[in-house]
């Protein structure tokens, strides 16, 4: 036997079993941007890694140690997406679709990072994702946690946080950064490494470290909110009115940065308590800045991430996974022609319900092992075709969940027979 191959450190695979709950999550995802008018945008996993560079920032954990990045044999720079928002940036500029001024767009799927892998942190993980561009009001940050706060509830999630903070523009992030570097600096021999590298690069990322030592020094630094200028106050302002009139409880949160670079005014979180340190089951923003920054036309963007394995593992932990897809019925084949036999009547069956999930026993066997596998798979009734039905065209119908006796149908029969029993929708008629 060969040495079996062991999955990468730090990613995972989503089992049969578990599946019903990611697609759970994926229907209900559609479904709520659907109900907000916003379109699905799909955006290639490898870019050009100068991308996020240039967007993300040079002093952030991503681009700092966590990027997947490769120099492929035509000498192509090219990086795993980190997070969707720099690709879908990129994909509205080189397709030209700000010349339309406004979209609301939604992607979701794999991203990858290179970080210390621990219960809810991967290095490829799954993000649900919206953008917008093109809105410079407040009206669309609270559309935006509007959505997310729908996509939730619909879930059924509880023990969710919403956390809100403005950062204000660049220009008043510059004066407050003195500020912070001013206070870090007199706390420079307690800072970790990590901050005392974030003093000269970024202070502001001091302010997300997850080290609660420096959780401690951050508690007392200059709040942002202190130095922001009227507009985005105003911004800011209008946003909180949004959320109340619409019944969304927040907190403003004074210490809040996200940790990326490109944000501008609205930062927000979803966090919870159920989840232990990795708290934060979706974050997201305002980057009036970035399409600028990235070679476009100067354009107002929003967007916000939402983890799907943190999502799962709440819809998990709560008892709301969506349970496990079982075939309705399971097709016992015994004797020499009923395997031709068979694959007619299940494809016919098919054919008549769309929705009819019937699995055929493959491999033959004997009854015994067949119920075995029937009962198995979860399947509600078990059709069976031996040679003596087949002789006289008739097929058997056990249900193998309820203590009724087993009754037998006529070849021509058992479609209608099966869609009322099951209760079947859009079949054709034999
Ligand atoms: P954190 O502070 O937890 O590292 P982040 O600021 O790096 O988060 P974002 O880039 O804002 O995270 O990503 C949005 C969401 O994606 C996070 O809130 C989280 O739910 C999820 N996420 C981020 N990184 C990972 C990861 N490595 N594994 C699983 N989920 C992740
Ligand atoms: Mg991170």
């Amino acid at each position: 036997m060969g040495k079996s191959i062991e999955p990468l450190r730090g990613v995972h695979d989503v089992l049969p079993a578990q599946a019903a709950a990611w697609q759970h999550l994926e229907r209900v995802t559609r479904e709520v941007f659907a109900a907000y008018g916003y379109e699905e945008f799909r955006v290639p996993i490898i870019e050009q890694t100068q991308l996020f560079k240039r967007s993300i920032g040079d002093f952030t954990d991503i681009v700092e140690k966590e990027m997947f990045s490769f120099i492929d044999q035509g000498d192509d720079h090219i990086t795993l997406r980190p997070e969707a928002t720099a690709g879908i940036v990129r994909a509205v500029i080189s397709n030209g679709l700000l010349r339309e001024n406004r979209l609301r767009v939604w992607c979701m799927g794999p991203m990858f990072r290179r970080e210390r892998p621990q219960a809810g942190r991967y290095r490829q993980f799954h993000q649900i994702d919206a953008e917008a561009f093109g809105f410079p009001g407040p009206d669309i940050d609270a559309e935006m946690i509007l959505l997310s706060a729908r996509l939730l509830r619909r879930l059924g999630l509880t023990r969710l946080k919403l956390l809100l903070n403005s950062l204000g523009t660049p220009a008043a992030r510059s004066v407050y950064r003195e500020a912070l570097t001013a206070y870090f600096s007199g706390h420079e021999a307690a800072l970790d490494e990590d901050s005392k590298r974030r003093l000269t690069g970024n202070p502001l990322r001091i302010l997300d470290s997850k080290n609660p030592e420096m959780r401690r020094i951050v508690a007392g630094a200059p709040l942002l909110l202190d130095y922001l200028d009227a507009e985005s106050k105003a911004h800011f302002e209008s946003l909180c009115d949004h959320l109340r009139s619409a019944g969304i409880e927040y907190h403003v949160e004074p210490h809040l940065v996200r940790g990326l670079d490109y944000y501008t005014r609205t930062v927000f979180e979803w966090t919870t308590d159920a989840l232990g340190s990795q708290a934060t089951v979706c974050a997201g923003g305002r980057y009036d800045g970035l399409v600028e920054q990235l070679g476009g036309a100067s354009t107002p963007g929003i967007g916000w991430a939402m983890g799907q394995e943190r999502i799962v593992m709440l819809l998990e932990k709560q008892g709301l996974a969506a349970v496990r897809d079982q075939p309705q019925v399971y097709l016992v084949l015994v004797g020499a022609n009923t395997e031709v036999h068979g694959f007619k009547l299940a494809e016919r069956l098919r054919d008549a319900w769309p929705d009819l999930k019937l699995q055929v026993n493959l491999g033959g066997g004997g009854f015994k092992s067949q119920f075995r596998r029937a009962d198995k798979s979860g399947a509600q009734f078990a059709l069976v075709l031996g040679d003596d039905e087949m002789a006289r065209g008739v097929v058997a119908l056990k249900d193998m969940r309820r203590e009724v006796a087993q009754e037998e149908c006529a070849f021509d029969q058992i479609t209608e027979r099966l869609g009322m029993l099951l209760g079947l929708k859009g079949g054709i008629a034999e």
